[in-house]
């Protein structure tokens, strides 16, 4: 019955390097390891997914999985320095030093016509709840997203095995889905996040019907576990591309689902101020990566946030409350809204709501007699940074930013004093992780 599956051959098309000029030894010697140990005991493993399809490319691999025929237990047993993860399904990792190696057991998921097998788990509205349905090679081709991200290479052979087009894909710079779009997007609608994250990667197009269904099914992100969604934001926004991450989310309206108070500020964004503090922190957060600062998200879900906090503050002053309080007011009610939405982490919340109160303290300049305290403030440094943001957003007066620099450098503080750490954090919630899909 397979195959008869529409979008996949009855055999792979397989490529050798003098096509696809890959070699083994561009791969990690760790995954090379893996499936060669793997084939010698009679398992076909291949290494899949990102790493193959960043080779095609020309752009460096995060890291390189492998999926296989061999069941958990039985890649457990061959690999000392291994052990099984995931509760939604089994993978094993398995160690070398620094590296870690993901053999996934080749799995089924949908079929291209939008049947499911018997034992696959999907909710009233299509979505896929298990799909620890182990499967062939040609299965778990088909159950994987993009055809981009369905190659499968041998590096014995030098062969790349493509089931369902993703070589040609690539060569013509799209991004398809596997199967029928809306079904796949149905099923797990996180695949629309990371249509936009490997559009915003590669520079490739999406493919029309890959694209087509996204706009209408925008709001299924509702239905995703909001502590997903939030290392989906990570991975859309802390690669390096977080301005082209933000203007396909834009284009193809999944910010709302995911930020509805950032789309809403934006909407009535008459003046663009909004839209241009919203780039300077993407600028910013790009900026970072590619000089080597530690990515972090604070400053853009700031700035995401900044504007409607900015509208509930005056609001609040209108009915005669003192600004700091008005600010309190306001960021408590939209960090518990923004949460239904992104499970972002307490420590970052934490952070957001310093840097938008510390603005507050930053606008009084530096003449007031608790300036010299706010300098010993744990988050005095990325509030400035914040504040100059908005300069160059044309929000702020650029005098206040570069009074409080000269006057910082005036009275050099060590970061922390002694005794004076960060707060103790409130409360600290046990997060729900659901395990990274392979
Ligand atoms: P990255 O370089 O960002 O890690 P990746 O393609 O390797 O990109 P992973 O999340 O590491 O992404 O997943 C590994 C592989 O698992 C993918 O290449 C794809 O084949 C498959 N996969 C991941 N997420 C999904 C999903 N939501 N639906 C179907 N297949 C998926
Ligand atoms: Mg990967």
């Amino acid at each position: 019955m397979l195959e008869q599956e529409p979008g996949s051959r009855p055999e792979p098309l397989v490529i050798p390097s003098v096509d696809h000029r890959l070699s083994r030894e561009q791969f990690s010697d760790a995954s090379r390891f893996v499936v060669e140990r793997l084939a010698d005991q009679g398992y076909p493993a291949y290494i899949v997914g990102g790493g193959v399809r960043d080779l095609l490319i020309g752009v460096p691999p995060k890291d390189f999985d492998v999926a296989t025929v061999a069941r958990p237990d039985q890649v457990r047993r061959l690999f000392r320095r291994s052990r099984i993860i995931g509760r939604r399904f089994r993978l094993v990792h398995i160690y070398f030093g620094s590296e870690i190696v993901e053999v996934a057991t080749f799995r089924s998921g949908t079929l291209p016509s939008g049947h499911a097998p018997a034992n696959l788990e999907l909710s009233a509205a299509g979505r896929l709840l298990r799909d620890n349905v182990y499967g062939t090679e040609q299965q778990d081709a088909l159950r994987r997203d993009f055809t981009m991200n369905a190659l499968y290479f041998d590096p014995v052979s030098e062969t790349i095995r493509d089931w369902v087009g993703g070589y040609e894909d690539i060569r013509a710079r799209m991004i398809r889905l596997i199967g029928d779009p809306e079904n796949r997007y149905r099923e797990d609608p996180v695949r629309m996040l990371r249509a936009i994250r490997f559009e915003a990667r590669t520079g490739f197009s999406l493919e029309a019907e890959t694209a087509a269904p996204i706009q209408r099914l925008a709001a299924l992100l509702a239905t995703v576990p909001s502590a997903r969604l939030f290392d989906e934001i990570t991975k859309l926004f802390l690669l390096g591309q977080a301005q082209n991450s933000f203007r396909g989310l834009l284009e193809m309206r999944l910010l709302k689902p995911l930020f509805p108070w950032t789309q809403e500020m934006l909407v009535s964004d008459t003046g663009g101020a909004v839209r241009s503090l919203i780039e300077q922190a993407l600028l910013e957060t790009d900026t970072m990566i590619r000089t080597g600062h530690p990515p972090s998200l604070v400053p853009l879900i700031t700035a995401f946030l900044w504007a409607a906090t900015q509208q509930y503050v005056e609001w609040h002053e209108k009915e005669g409350m003192e600004t700091l309080t008005a600010m309190h007011r306001a960021l408590a009610i939209l960090m518990r809204e923004q949460q239904k939405h992104v499970a972002i982490p307490r420590r970052i919340l934490d952070q957001v709501e310093a840097l938008i109160l510390n603005q507050i303290r930053l606008e009084r300049g530096t003449a007031v007699t608790s300036a010299t305290r706010l300098l010993r403030h744990p988050d005095f440094r990325p509030s400035l940074d914040f504040l100059r943001l908005r300069v160059e957003s044309g929000e702020a007066p650029a005098a206040l930013w570069s009074d409080w620099q000269a006057f910082s450098e005036l009275h050099p503080v060590a970061e922390t004093l002694p005794g004076e750490t960060r707060p103790a954090h409130r409360r600290r919630r046990p997060r729900s992780r659901t395990p990274r899909p392979s």
